[in-house]
């Protein structure tokens, strides 16, 4: 299902993003969460999927996402403010094969003890690479979900990687999954940082959460 945003709701998510977004905090540990303030938003995906390069599309701010990606920062949850309006956090990648199971299983607990106990919490955002649609670390990020009650929508990303053809394949299997998962919200929004399109959907949509 795709979705078509009005004038008002572009502009809506035009205004959000169109202030200054900040870098508030790492945490890696759950005694360390800052406190739940307003209306928060989540990102997760796959390493590479292209999440930094999407954050920083949205909020316009180069070197913001940056900082998930610095060594240390890649097992820490990255809190950003939005235009003093939102709150708007980072989860580290998934997906890599150099974590030990400790550390894996170290992290699980503090996605777990996040996702379950964050009253601001709205919506995570669950990026999908468009070329390759949804892996199995993705499938366990939405059972986390799913299981921590928390309402959920994919991104695609890099759609300018891809043809029409293989957009509509893609799309197509990421409906299918939305059916099989309560929390998943049935619009899925294609993206590419790169060429910047559906930023602006995106940011309607996510200014529509406030
Ligand atoms: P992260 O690990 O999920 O934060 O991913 P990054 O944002 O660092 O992106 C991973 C790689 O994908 C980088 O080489 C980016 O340049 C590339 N990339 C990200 N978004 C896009 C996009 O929309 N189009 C294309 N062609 N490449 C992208």
């Amino acid at each position: 299902m795709s979705v078509e945003f009005t004038e008002d709701q572009i502009d809506a998510g035009r205004r959000l993003f169109g202030g200054p977004s900040r870098f508030i905090m790492g945490v890696a540990a759950l005694d360390q969460l800052p406190p739940s303030e307003g209306v928060e938003i989540a990102f997760a995906g796959r390493s590479n999927v292209g999440k930094s390069s999407l954050i920083n599309a949205l909020t316009g701010v180069n070197e913001l996402a940056r900082a998930s990606n610095t060594p240390g920062r890649t097992r820490e949850l990255n809190f950003f403010n939005v235009n003093e309006r939102m709150t708007l956090v980072d989860m580290p990648g998934y997906g890599y094969a150099k974590a030990s199971k400790a550390e894996i299983k170290r992290w699980q607990a503090v996605l777990k003890g996040y996702l379950r106990g964050r009253p601001g919490l709205t919506r995570a955002f669950v990026l999908i690479d468009s070329r390759h649609g949804i892996k199995s670390t993705d499938e366990e990020m939405l059972q986390l979900l799913d299981e921590s009650a928390v309402a959920y929508q994919f991104v695609l990303t890099k759609i300018d990687k891809i043809k029409p053809a293989e957009l509509e394949e893609v799309l197509a299997s990421v409906q299918a999954a939305v059916k099989k998962h309560p929390a998943a919200f049935p619009v899925v929004h294609a993206t590419s940082s790169g060429k910047a399109t559906g930023i602006a959907e995106l940011r309607a949509e996510i200014a529509g959460l406030l």
